[in-house]
């Protein structure tokens, strides 16, 4: 292995979030060693030997910096002056309102940029342990080697270790019907008011039952990658799979309806209740309660809104199950990404719990910008939640709830709200904008820290 000098920060894993961490470092002047396994060791998605490799998609998604927010974590990380994405515009392919990019030429700028910059070295090696000193960042995505997914499992615990995801549709609370819906526990169980109302309930009777049941069985689905295992773990199965196995296993699973009682009909027992937890401490977003599925996106959007009280759901996020190797972040590092009880180890990218190629970028920002400022011995105040990149870091640890984490997405329904502006869909226009406008300058005030 190479240089252990404690000034130097080591980077294991040169992704999309390894190569962003070691460019931010790199340009605050701190020097840094890239361990990446590829070409010598393979994963099933990776084609290349090239740093920054796209493993599927070439979109980094919509560029929409007001409306979107994807597009405002490519706004501020421009600002930052990212790697990913200054190299992405480089390499943009026409698509309407996304950012896609010519991925070869991509990968291969991302490579040459970061073997170019004078602070930077690249060792091709599989790091397989945590180690106790030395500056460390472990970016090693969602297709961590095995070797090293056995010590960070040594270290975290085998249950704050994931190595598949299984997300269930997250919903925004604002598109939620709340004229059929009702909050209400099973048979109100909980010490306290806010525990005796943790659930929201959707009822169905046996007609919409049937119907949802025939829609489950003929949906659109998507098959596990080659070399990704297709078993599934038990307690996770996806609900297409529970109800192939018999018409009547959701309504004794996730869709029991016993124990609760409908305010707007209570003459009325449910025939099955679709259930959904808060999924974040701002009480905006509601995850839907084991509904794991493996259904193509456009058909699940149909499906779950045929769910009463979500007919005009609006998703944060659509469900699936992938291989994806992701620690708890929620109880496993600080505000600072740091592994609690071994703090030379900060985690970036997917494998804290975000999701997606221009999230995991973002950590490695983060990451890069936070481990160079405590080598160099400057104190650097957290990153403001308001921020896009606030919003993340503060959802994956601390804002999320750590039983149910899964990954997540940039979303607006990871920010504060702004005060004084209309909820619902004709004021979401406004709000975006509020949103945006506050975050970037938020984020810009951030950056004035570093000189
Ligand atoms: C099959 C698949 C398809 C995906 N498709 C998309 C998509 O279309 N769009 C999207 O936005 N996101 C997608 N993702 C999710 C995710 O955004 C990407 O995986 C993204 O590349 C994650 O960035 P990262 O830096 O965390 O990990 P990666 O980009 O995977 O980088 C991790 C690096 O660590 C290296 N590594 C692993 N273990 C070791 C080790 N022990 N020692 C040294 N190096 C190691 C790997 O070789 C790799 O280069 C997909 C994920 C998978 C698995």
């Amino acid at each position: 292995m190479t240089d252990h000098s404690a000034q130097t920060l080591h980077i294991v894993g040169g992704g999309m979030a390894g190569s962003e961490a070691a460019w931010q470092a790199a340009n605050m002047g701190v020097q840094v060693v890239i361990h990446e396994m590829r070409p010598k060791v393979e994963t099933f998605a990776h084609q290349t030997g090239n740093l920054g490799e796209m493993v599927c998609s070439n979109s980094f998604r919509s560029d929409d910096d007001e409306q979107n927010a994807v597009g405002l974590l490519h706004w501020e990380m421009r600002q930052a002056n990212g790697l990913i994405m200054t190299t992405a515009d480089q390499h943009r392919l026409p698509a309407g309102g996304a950012l896609a990019v010519d991925r070869d030429p991509f990968a291969e700028t991302v490579t040459a940029r970061l073997k170019a910059h004078p602070n930077v070295t690249v060792s091709y090696e599989e790091i397989t342990e945590l180690p106790a000193d030395g500056n460390w960042i472990f970016a090693t995505g969602p297709l961590t080697s095995p070797e090293l997914g056995k010590a960070i499992q040594a270290e975290t615990g085998a249950e704050a270790l994931a190595f598949f995801d299984a997300i269930a549709p997250i919903v925004y609370a604002e598109s939620i019907d709340m004229s059929q819906a009702w909050m209400q526990s099973r048979y109100d169980k909980g010490e306290t008011e806010e525990e005796r109302t943790a659930y929201l309930n959707c009822p169905m009777d046996r007609e919409q039952y049937e119907a949802f049941i025939d829609a489950l069985l003929s949906a659109d689905k998507t098959e596990f990658h080659e070399g990704e295992t297709a078993g599934y773990f038990d307690g996770c199965l996806p609900i297409e799979v529970m109800a192939e196995r018999g018409r009547e296993t959701l309504r004794h699973g996730p869709m029991k309806p016993v124990g609760l009682t409908n305010p707007h009909q209570p003459d009325v027992k449910a025939h099955a209740v679709v259930q959904l937890r808060r999924d974040n401490a701002l009480g905006t977003l509601f995850n839907i309660v084991g509904f794991q599925t493996k259904m193509k996106y456009g058909a699940q959007t149909e499906v779950f809104r045929m769910i009463p009280g979500l007919e005009n759901a609006s998703f944060a996020r659509l469900g699936g199950i992938h291989r994806n190797t992701f620690i708890n972040s929620p109880t496993l590092l600080d505000a600072q990404m740091r592994l609690k009880r071994k703090p030379n180890i900060r985690f970036a990218g997917q494998i804290t719990g975000v999701e997606g190629y221009v999230e995991s970028a973002a950590m490695g920002l983060l990451a890069g910008r936070m481990a160079a400022a405590e080598i160099l011995g400057q104190e650097l105040p957290e990153v403001p939640q308001d921020s896009a990149m606030g919003a993340l870091i503060h959802h994956i640890t601390g804002g999320a709830e750590a039983k149910t984490f899964q990954p997540m997405n940039v979303n607006f329904g990871l920010f504060r709200p702004v005060d004084g502006l209309k909820g619902g869909r004709r004021g979401r226009k406004d709000r975006y904008k509020a949103y945006t406008d506050r975050a970037k300058a938020a984020w810009q005030a951030w950056l004035s820290n570093f000189s």
